[in-house]
């Protein structure tokens, strides 16, 4: 088991569209830090729960491994990795405590503009571009269809146009990145927003006491808000 610690430690995202929205809920909450100077890390003032800025791809591991108690990421990227995770045979090592008010949008199926969409047989054989392989394939799979799943970790969009595959699963807000490259929506895979993600195993020494308060303040905000 990890070391006792008396701090709170929460993973944001140190830069993208998570990144402002995260540290707002957070101060909200009553949150306050004195930050370094790089920027990795923010020590907590008004209360010790300190903030480690990172990629956002990095958080699940970074709760799987005890590094932190807690982040603040996208519901697509944790199921990502948890399915990931099942797909290897390995046990779950976190999960979303709460469903957050920012960050929403969809993982779709985009397809070329000219393609008329006559329902997921179509996709037989065909060759997926995405940057959630482990959701893309499970979906796959309980629809009985085979096909290839080309992972890309960007510029996934442009994948029908290079050649490198026939279509897309990605997430969309708008549509206009779709638009812009020739694509079109058909299919949601998934809905998703920002969540606060904990680990499965609850903590036992002091911090359990600061996770609870910070619940607490999180749930009242949002009670608050409807
Ligand atoms: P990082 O450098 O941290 O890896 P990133 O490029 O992976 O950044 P962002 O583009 O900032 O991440 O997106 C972070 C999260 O924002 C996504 O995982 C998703 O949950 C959410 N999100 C909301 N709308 C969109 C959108 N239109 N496109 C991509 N992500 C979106
Ligand atoms: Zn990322």
């Amino acid at each position: 088991a990890a070391p006792a610690r008396d701090r709170l430690r929460i993973a944001i995202q140190k830069k993208g569209r998570l990144a402002d929205p995260a540290r707002a809920l957070l101060t909200a909450c009553g949150l306050s830090w004195r930050e370094s100077r790089d920027k990795l890390f923010c020590f907590g003032e008004s209360l010790p729960v300190d903030l480690l800025l990172v990629r956002d791809d990095d958080i699940p591991g970074l709760i799987a491994d005890g590094v932190c108690d807690l982040g603040i990421v996208g519901f697509n990227e944790l199921d990502e990795q948890a399915k990931a995770r099942r797909q290897i045979g390995m046990s779950d090592a976190y999960q979303s405590l709460r469903a957050l008010p920012f960050g929403d949008c969809r993982l779709m199926l985009g397809i070329p503009e000219e393609w008329e969409w006559s329902g997921v047989d179509m996709l037989q054989g065909k060759r997926i571009a995405t940057s959630y392989p482990a959701i893309l394939t499970a979906w796959l799979a309980e629809r009985g269809i085979k096909a290839d799943v080309v992972e890309l970790s960007g510029s996934v969009e442009i994948a029908p146009k290079l050649g490198t595959a026939d279509l897309i699963a990605d997430l969309v807000s708008s549509g206009a990145t779709l638009r812009a490259n020739q694509l079109k929506p058909v299919e949601i895979l998934m809905e998703s927003t920002a969540v606060l993600a904990g680990p499965v195993d609850e903590l036992t020494d002091s911090r359990a006491g600061l996770m609870a308060m910070l619940l607490r303040r999180l749930d009242g905000i949002n009670a608050s808000r409807e």
